[in-house]
């Protein structure tokens, strides 16, 4: 439950921008980038807004061999923020969040994957924050489903996602850091762009049906210039390497 933070922060100003100058649907910049860990059979460096996060993927036949599942892969990815990423420092080791955005990303990223053209294997989705400003998980799903591409696992498609909620009893587009702690709502959203299947869905917050709406169709919008950006990550990779 999202818990009010102490203080009275006015997150939208008179003229309608927020804290940071942007338009209620808005997005902050995202840039992604692929091929960044040599070692790794895939990866992926995103920044979005102040967020900066790595997903290095590896693909290999499940260890040990009891933990194989004889007709699918397995996908486990592992969430975790640097010590340094946050203001106060982050304790090492796993916590609930972690693990919970562990599963949720893992879940996430099986819906896409053609698990059953990989038999006994299992895809580890490392995904290391760097600096976290609200907003990582979805980042981290983003950047983790173009490493997964990346490591040429086979895929019914990008999952791409977004969050909106709630600043100042107004639906905004992509939370930043004052509105996750002093808004109302938060909702992260992911979906396959293809088929419009939903593959995670939080709300953490009060929203009505009509602001759940309003949110939903900002995030739609949104996810279709995101989805550009994922594939032109890994466009422009696999051209300069056909360039060579
Ligand atoms: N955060 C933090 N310390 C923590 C966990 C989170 O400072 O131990 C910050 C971080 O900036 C994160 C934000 O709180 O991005 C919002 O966290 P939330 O659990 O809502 O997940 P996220 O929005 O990152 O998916």
């Amino acid at each position: 439950m999202k818990i009010k933070m102490e203080g009275n922060i006015k997150l939208i100003n008179d003229d309608g921008l927020r804290l940071d100058g942007r338009a209620f649907n808005e997005m902050r910049p995202i840039k992604i980038q692929t091929g960044v860990i040599e070692k790794a059979d895939g990866s992926a460096f995103i920044e979005w807004g102040a967020n900066k996060i790595i997903v290095a993927v590896y693909v290999r036949e499940a260890y040990p061999k009891h933990t194989q599942n004889m007709d699918r892969a397995i996908v486990k990815a592992r969430y975790n923020m640097a010590g340094f990423s946050v203001e106060e420092r982050k304790r090492p080791g796993p916590d609930r969040r972690t693990m919970e955005i562990s599963k949720v990303v893992s879940e996430a990223l099986s819906s896409a994957i053609i698990l059953e053209k990989l038999p006994r294997v299992e895809i580890d989705v490392f995904i290391e924050v760097l600096e976290a400003d609200a907003g990582t998980r979805i980042a981290s799903l983003t950047a983790s489903s173009v490493a997964v591409a990346d490591a040429g696992v086979p895929m019914r498609d990008l999952v791409v996602g977004c969050t909106a909620g709630k600043a100042d009893g107004r639906v905004v587009l992509d939370l930043s850091k004052d509105e996750d702690n002093y808004g109302q709502a938060d909702i992260p959203m992911a979906i396959l762009p293809r088929t419009g299947k939903v593959v995670l869905l939080q709300i953490d917050g009060d929203v009505s049906e009509e602001e759940f709406d309003q949110a939903t169709s900002m995030m739609m919008n949104a996810m279709k210039d995101i989805s550009k950006i994922q594939r032109d990550a890994l466009m422009s990779k696999y051209s300069i390497e056909d360039g060579e």
